[in-house]
């Protein structure tokens, strides 16, 4: 267990992906995590995660601000944008390769799905480590000719290198969170089990860095203390922990809330156009009347919290 943050110290953040309108639903997670950071006079940030540069737009970053604008949720401090921090992500795929954790991967999509003996992990099959073996002359010999490839992370040798490792997890009690001073209360150790997620990418072949990767680094990099964000993350926070043991880098906090889900009990995504916050705020609605009946767990009609 680590020891409880002082709440003044307390920074949390949002991360949005600019690649599409944002919904009731991510509104509603930037909200818990700003007014979880005001309670305890802490610091809220906003950072958007566009390194990938072929699905994130300049429209979508000018709608996440003028939304949480809407919405009343103010962020402290300069938005941090992940494409402007390219070299750092570089930097920490150097180390982890002088620790010979990497290797690269020329798979595409396609050979992966047709191995028939790709295992399943949390979120679905498992990277089978078809070019975890590969010889390093022919690995040299690909990258020199210009081959697409990822680099993966060599999850048997990374787990070996660190040994067990684990976060912190602070429980969601519906619909609100843990404020003031026993928001640290509930806090339990949560036993990681990465070796679960396979040989994970952490750069990819269209985009310098992978979620995970660049994620961990930001976290850190911004201070944060207490991550919230969707229950969708709770098995990268086991790989994120990973990279943290490696890289010497602090670990937050963290708090895993239900996701929202739509009449038919499928989580909100982007593509639902309906719900976009954009939409509503088009429509006229009032955007600190959403801001308290989201704070009070009432969502617009036929919207509701995952299992409730
Ligand atoms: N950028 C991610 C997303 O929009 C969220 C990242 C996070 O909160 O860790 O789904």
């Amino acid at each position: 267990m680590t020891h409880p943050v002082p709440p003044q110290h307390m920074v949390t953040r949002f991360a949005p992906s600019p690649t599409g309108k944002l919904h009731v639903g991510h509104g509603w997670s930037a909200l818990l995590a700003h007014d979880m950071a005001r309670a305890a006079s802490g610091r809220f940030r906003l950072r958007i995660e566009d390194i990938d540069g072929t699905r994130s737009r300049a429209e979508h970053v000018a709608g996440i601000i003028a939304d949480l604008r809407w919405l009343g949720v103010e962020w402290d401090g300069e938005i941090i944008f992940q494409s402007q921090r390219l070299e750092r992500y570089d930097a920490a795929l150097e180390r982890l390769r002088a620790m010979g954790l990497l290797y690269p991967c020329f798979c595409t999509r396609a050979d992966i799905q047709a191995s028939l003996t790709a295992p399943h992990g949390p979120e679905g099959p498992v990277y089978p480590g078809t070019c975890r073996g590969l010889d390093p002359a022919d690995r040299t010999r690909r990258i020199a000719e210009g081959q697409a490839h990822a680099w993966r992370i060599d999850m048997g040798r990374a787990v070996a290198r660190v040994g067990t490792v684990g976060w912190t997890a602070i429980p969601f009690s519906a619909p609100s969170i843990p404020r003031g001073d026993d928001y640290w209360q509930g806090e339990r150790s949560h036993v990681a089990t990465p070796l679960a997620h396979g040989d994970v990418v952490l750069a990819r072949k269209d985009a310098p860095a992978s979620y995970h990767l660049s994620c961990t680094l930001d976290d850190a990099a911004m201070g944060v203390t207490h991550v919230l964000r969707g229950d969708d993350l709770r098995g990268a926070t086991d790989i994120h922990a990973l990279l943290q043991a490696l890289l010497g880098l602090p670990s937050p906090a963290y708090l895993h809330h239900p996701l929202l889900v739509g009449p038919d009990g499928r989580r909100l995504a982007k593509r639902d156009g309906s719900i976009a916050l954009a939409d509503l705020r088009a429509q006229g609605m009032a955007g600190d009347r959403l801001a308290l009946h989201l704070r009070a767990g009432r969502f617009p009609i036929g919207i509701r919290l995952a299992n409730a």
